[in-house]
């Protein structure tokens, strides 16, 4: 059991949010703790090096970032035990979230230093309070496999997930996950893309997932930016729907005495929201039972 309190005479390692697009969103206790600390921690010298230029503060500054943060942390805890103050800042953002720094503050925490958290933008956070979807229970899972195989099989195992799913996603795959979402989780699931937050072509896309991606498509700069994808859960009664397997089975089964198996599928994806792929491999084994 562990109580670190104020009064410490070891230096504080603070966990500095800063602007995801914005500068104005940079708080006033940010600009006062950075210009505090003895040295900051940043993922990229050289980006940081610029935000801190435009804040007027000019304090050494050492690259902390996915490749090298096992090998940075006890250089970095040394000064902490010494007594100095750290900050770490990512990129953008909350430092940790789908950004370095998890090694860092937990081995601070083994130590018993202090890590303290000044709270400012978080994309995900900023993208949700927007979007217009229930926002009681959601689950974050960062970015999304980038081949698409993987990408699939992480959608199909989230489908079912009855809370607002959250991802992050690069401009150069987005309508691929968006195609891939309509796929997976029906082409009415309802989905808001949050492009360009707190940036001049801020822009938030909210429909059927289908319907997201042809305005997507449509758009000169849909793929363009930076992208926090949000996605409706699954209806109560659409999940009851799975677990009671046996009522997804007979509308498969009736469909299929007068249609092909495709458009079995194709049609019950759209009466109940269900991935078409699964449908039709339920479909075939339906029909091979
Ligand atoms: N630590 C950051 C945070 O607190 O949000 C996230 C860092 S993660 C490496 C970068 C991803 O966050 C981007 O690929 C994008 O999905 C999302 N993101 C960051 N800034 C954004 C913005 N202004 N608008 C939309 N998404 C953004």
């Amino acid at each position: 059991m562990q109580v670190i309190k104020p009064g410490d005479t070891r230096g504080t390692l603070y966990i500095v949010a800063t602007p995801i697009g914005n500068l104005e969103d940079i708080s006033a206790r940010a600009v006062s703790v950075l210009s505090g600390v003895a040295v900051i921690a940043a993922e990229d010298t050289r980006h940081s090096g610029r935000l801190l230029q435009h804040l007027g503060i000019n304090k050494p500054l050492v690259a902390l970032h996915d490749h090298n943060e096992r090998g940075r942390v006890q250089n970095i805890l040394d000064q902490l035990l010494a007594g100095a103050d750290v900050a770490l800042i990512s990129d953008a953002g909350t430092p940790l979230i789908s950004d370095p720094g998890y090694v860092l503050v937990r081995e601070a925490r083994v130590e018993g230093l202090r890590v303290s958290p000044i709270p400012g933008p978080c994309a995900l956070i900023a993208a949700l309070s927007a979007a217009g979807l229930p926002t009681d229970r959601f689950l974050f899972v960062g970015f999304l496999p980038a081949k698409r195989s993987g990408r699939r099989t992480a959608l199909e195992e989230l489908r079912k997930e009855t809370v607002t799913l959250v991802f992050y996603e690069s401009p150069h795959r987005i309508l691929d996950t968006v195609a891939d979402i309509a796929e997976t989780m029906g082409e009415h699931r309802e989905i808001v893309l949050g492009r360009e937050i707190t940036k001049t072509f801020e822009t938030f896309y909210s429909g059927g997932a289908t319907q997201v991606l042809a305005t997507l498509t449509d758009d000169p700069h849909g793929s363009r930016g930076e992208f926090v994808v949000m996605v409706r859960g699954a209806e109560k009664a659409e999940s009851s729907l799975m677990a009671g397997a046996l009522d997804v089975d007979r509308l498969l089964s009736l469909l299929m005495e007068e249609l092909p198996i495709k458009k079995t599928a194709k049609i019950a994806s759209s009466l109940t929201g269900l991935g078409k792929n699964e449908l039709y491999q339920r479909a075939l084994d339906l029909k091979d039972s």
